[in-house]
């Protein structure tokens, strides 16, 4: 069984994403935990979280992932806006826990000309901060495309971050598809060997999502455009390797193409006809 959704807007709060979810046929979504551009969250409403949870159960759901505001920088050159996004994030975790059991996943950020070093070092300090030994949350950072002063563009600065983090058990890694080839790492002619060093320099075991989507741009070009599955540089025939890859078969995918609810429930079901079962 394929685990797959799509990013879907929590204008109208979590269960009626469920309930979205579920009329295009997917098991799983994406959502904002608040305005992506990263203002004030919304007051968490706990039952209508309850009813999601059981929602969830029912349908036998994969976890879910809340996606941090893009905008939030942990590695800032400035003092508030890391503090903001320490704070956003903290808050984040929170209220997740009315979700409990899924997954939070964040843009590492851009050291904006601190070096490389330096971000990462602020990002570890944030992760060590926020995370709470009894969070059931599981934290994950993204696999960026590389643009300007992004962290995360390489397998190796991830792994730098993780090994800094003093509650790993609640860290892991989603792997964006157009992000990594994006960022150089071939996956449309060479998945296995992506793999292979992912695992060399991370571990396999540290991916807890996928992010599905085809790219505009080729190979390194670091742009970071998604286009739809099939209509970019990708192609369907990789993303058929990616869902059926029995590293990533089992994981939650999810789909951040350009797309409104009718092209995400046509994209769903031709990657459910790629999967075998
Ligand atoms: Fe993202
Ligand atoms: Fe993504
Ligand atoms: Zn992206």
């Amino acid at each position: 069984m394929l685990h797959i959704g799509c990013h879907l807007s929590s204008s109208n709060g979590y269960f009626a994403m469920g309930q979205t979810a579920l009329s295009i046929g997917a098991d799983t979504f994406q959502f904002f935990t608040r305005n992506p551009r990263g203002s004030k969250a919304k007051p968490l409403d706990p039952e209508d979280a309850a009813k999601l949870n059981d929602l969830a159960a029912a349908h036998r759901f994969s976890p879910l992932i809340a996606h941090a505001p893009y905008t939030i920088n942990p590695c800032s050159a400035t003092e508030k806006t890391r503090e903001f996004a320490l704070q956003t994030m903290e808050d984040d975790l929170l209220r997740l826990e009315a979700t409990p059991n899924n997954l939070y996943n964040f843009h590492p950020g851009s050291h904006v000309g601190q070096g490389t070093e330096t971000g990462i070092r602020l990002i570890a300090d944030t992760l060590n901060t926020i995370l709470k030994s009894e969070q059931t949350t599981t934290v994950l950072l993204e696999t960026m495309a590389g643009k300007g002063s992004e962290i995360g563009g390489k397998f190796e600065e991830l792994r730098e971050i993780l090994d800094r983090v003093a509650l790993s058990g609640h860290t892991g890694v989603c792997l964006d598809t157009c992000h990594v080839f994006d960022g150089g790492y071939d996956i449309v002619n060479d998945l296995d060997g992506v793999l292979t060093e992912f695992d060399r320099v991370i571990g396999l075991s540290r991916i807890k999502a996928v992010h599905l989507n085809d790219s505009v741009f080729g190979l390194g070009s670091h742009k970071d455009r998604h286009a739809r599955i099939g209509e970019g540089k990708i192609g369907t025939a990789a993303f058929a390797r990616i869902v059926n890859h029995p590293v990533l078969r089992s994981l939650p995918f999810c789909l951040e193409t350009p797309n409104e609810l009718p092209g995400y429930k046509a994209e769903i079901e031709l990657l459910r006809g790629l999967f075998q079962d």
